[in-house]
């Protein structure tokens, strides 16, 4: 089959909207999907500094969601009709993932970031016959149809609105699972969130559905006036003794804090901002070594690396939607669409930070 895809074609280039091809159906245990929408995620802009392991040409998206189109085999546990959000890629069979932690998976790097599964390679072209990277994140979705291991679809309530629940999978999973998961945060909880994105921002409105209470930092005006509409106090990075600051609003020290910046003064900023016993949970994959300034881990305080927000995606998915449907989780309002042809549009809008979280409609 033909259809429309976004084609990275080199790190540098704009991503071209042209036809694909799919040369054979779903395999064994894989699903077809006919994608409803797709966010944007930092780590899809990423690959443009990935320096060549992210194998090009390839069609990047992996905050897809849609319907179910056709399955491969009788056990993919879903059903044509069906719709679905995808979520990242796990083998399902290494410690990690028997451990119920498929973000740590052995081969998540493989898996998600350089290639993926190998096996169905020739697969995917271009109009041309050219060779695409067989998959990305599992599922390639910045395209009008996307083949997925069933594994990683999780079937959400039809009555939802399927075009913006695919960042469910990826960016507001991190931000919410760090809460939710990660911290355990509940009533009498305070969380900073260090960088009001669509990562921060879903870990904000994690914080005020958990009963817990949220400070918020960034440098931009725009979002700190959004995080406070989510309830959380706003905070600029900028001011004066910002630990000392977020140590006043929170009673003495939060008790969590969630760095999505990489930057290496907020993290420490961040450290001296909790109270003993806190613990700070990073995001960001840091590219240079982290200076952490004398002190900030006394109390007990530690630090940890948080991926993909410990979720299992078919448990936290549906936690989130069911909190959206009560009104607790209002995820829509970080979104803006675009068509998919505008692909580019909204990298700039991204990166220009004009929108916290783009969805493309194919
Ligand atoms: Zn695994
Ligand atoms: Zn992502």
């Amino acid at each position: 089959m033909r259809f429309g895809a976004a084609v990275l074609r080199s790190y540098e280039d704009p991503f071209a909207v042209e036809e694909v091809m799919m040369n054979a159906g779903p395999a064994e245990g894989e699903i077809l999907v006919r994608i409803a929408g797709c966010g944007m995620c930092r780590t899809d802009l990423a690959v443009r500094r990935s320096a060549g392991r992210s194998p090009l040409p390839a069609v990047l998206g992996h905050e897809g969601s849609g319907v179910v189109v056709e399955t491969g085999g009788p056990d993919t546990g879903l059903a044509v009709g069906e719709h679905v959000v995808l979520s990242f890629d796990s083998c399902g069979m290494c410690r990690s993932c028997l451990g119920a932690a498929p973000a740590y998976c052995d081969r998540f790097a493989a898996l998600n970031l350089f290639g993926g599964r190998p096996e169905h390679a020739a697969r995917f072209t271009d109009a041309a016959g050219g060779a695409l990277a067989p998959r990305w994140f599992g599922q390639s979705s910045f395209a009008a149809y996307a083949v997925v291991p069933a594994r990683n679809a999780v079937r959400v309530d039809p009555s939802l609105p399927l075009a913006l629940l695919g960042p469910l999978g990826c960016g507001f999973l991190t931000g919410a699972g760090a809460v939710l998961n990660s911290f355990g945060a509940g009533p009498g909880d305070t969380v900073a969130v260090f960088g009001a994105g669509a990562v921060g921002l879903a870990a904000v409105m994690a914080t005020t559905a958990a009963g817990a209470v949220a400070v918020a930092v960034d440098r931009h005006p725009e979002r700190l006036a959004l995080a406070e509409k989510l309830d959380a106090a706003p905070v600029h990075s900028d001011a004066a003794d910002l630990p000392g600051l977020i140590r006043r609003l929170t009673d003495g020290g939060a008790q969590y804090a969630l760095d999505t910046t990489g930057s290496a003064r907020l993290i420490n900023d961040a450290l001296r901002a909790l109270r003993p016993r806190g613990h700070l949970g990073l995001v960001a994959r840091l590219h240079t070594a982290l200076p952490l300034e004398v002190g900030t881990l006394d109390q007990g305080r530690k630090i940890s690396h948080i991926c993909e927000g410990d979720a299992v995606p078919g448990l936290l998915i549906p936690r989130l939607t069911g909190l959206w449907q009560a009104g607790r989780f209002p995820f829509d309002r970080l979104i803006r669409t675009y068509p998919l042809a505008d692909i580019n549009e909204a990298e700039r809008d991204c990166e220009a930070g004009l929108v916290v979280k783009p969805v493309l409609i194919p």
